[in-house]
């Protein structure tokens, strides 16, 4: 295998641990937002056994209110457990970014990293890690935050607005319920589902924690690069079928570490990497 077969090799064993990663964050973001759903059909069958819907409407759109502060707790416990999952996702993905940089160039026999031990390589990341700006950081969680805030936002007004129209309406509890609908984890079926409150949440939960954690792997990646003194990068599609129109053009165009094309877009799969390899031992370059 030639250098560039290595370099590329290396670059998409990594960018493949990295997508295992991410797919363990939106498994578990999911399970959580299933945990709601399972808590919501709960709560409608609750609604259903209290008859409320035979009652007058005076009194159907009081109990609203105590219903509608019933959805308000379940989806705000949500979103407190994403929060934490997401602020962890970040970080670490950012690390993995950094130490992902550091095994390809131990990998690839680079002067230097190829004699670092394991124990080495997870030094040298917390060094790095340590020279990251913490309000960089910070930025980037408290926006992938805001985004979750937004869904988890959309989840409750939209399960209230399905809940008040119905009870309002007097419609069954089967039909709401259909309208609010449920987390589903089969790909399959998921695609073919028709709109539900829970298929529009489930889908950006999923989208916003695929690209925000490969945005963070990315970042840290970068990081790595600027702290060695890498100036230069190459881009990488993971260069299947699903590659898309925009990215695919990218694949092996050179870019200044500093130029890099807006990265990531919304489900993208791509990464980058150190072009002509000449690097730097963290301050001391290696030629
Ligand atoms: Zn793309
Ligand atoms: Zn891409």
């Amino acid at each position: 295998m030639n250098q560039a077969e290595r370099i590329q090799q290396a670059v998409l064993r990594s960018m493949h641990s990295r997508d295992l990663y991410t797919e363990r964050q939106v498994n578990a973001m999911l399970k959580v937002l299933r945990k709601s759903d399972t808590y919501i059909k709960a709560e409608l069958v609750h609604i259903g056994d209290s008859k409320v819907l035979k009652k007058g409407l005076e009194v159907r759109k009081e109990q609203l209110k105590g219903i509608q502060n019933q959805i308000d707790g379940i989806v705000r416990d949500l979103k407190n457990e994403q929060t934490l999952m997401m602020k962890t996702a970040v970080k670490e993905s950012f690390q993995n970014g950094i130490t992902g940089g550091i095994r390809e160039f131990s990998e690839l026999d680079f002067p230097y990293y190829n004699a670092l031990s394991h124990e080495d390589r997870v030094r040298m990341a917390g060094q790095v890690m340590s020279l990251t700006d913490r309000s960089a950081l910070d930025f980037l969680v408290n926006y992938d935050l805001q985004l979750l805030g937004n869904v988890t936002r959309e989840l409750a007004d939209g399960i209230k607005q399905q809940i008040a129209v119905g009870i309002v309406t007097g419609e069954s509890i089967a039909k709401i319920g259909e309208k609010i609908g449920g987390v589903i984890t089969d790909p399959e079926a998921f695609r073919k589902a028709g709109k539900t409150v829970f298929r529009t949440a489930q889908n950006r939960v999923e989208v916003i924690t695929r690209t925000e954690t490969l945005r963070a792997h990315g970042q840290g990646r970068r990081k790595f690069y600027d702290t060695v003194g890498v100036r230069m990068v190459v881009w990488v599609t993971a260069g299947d079928e699903r590659t898309c129109s925009q990215c695919g053009p990218l694949e092996g165009q050179e870019f200044p570490i500093d130029q890099i094309p807006p990265f990531p877009h919304p489900q993208c799969r791509c990464s980058f990497f150190a072009a002509r390899a000449k690097v730097c031992r963290a301050g001391v370059p290696v030629h």
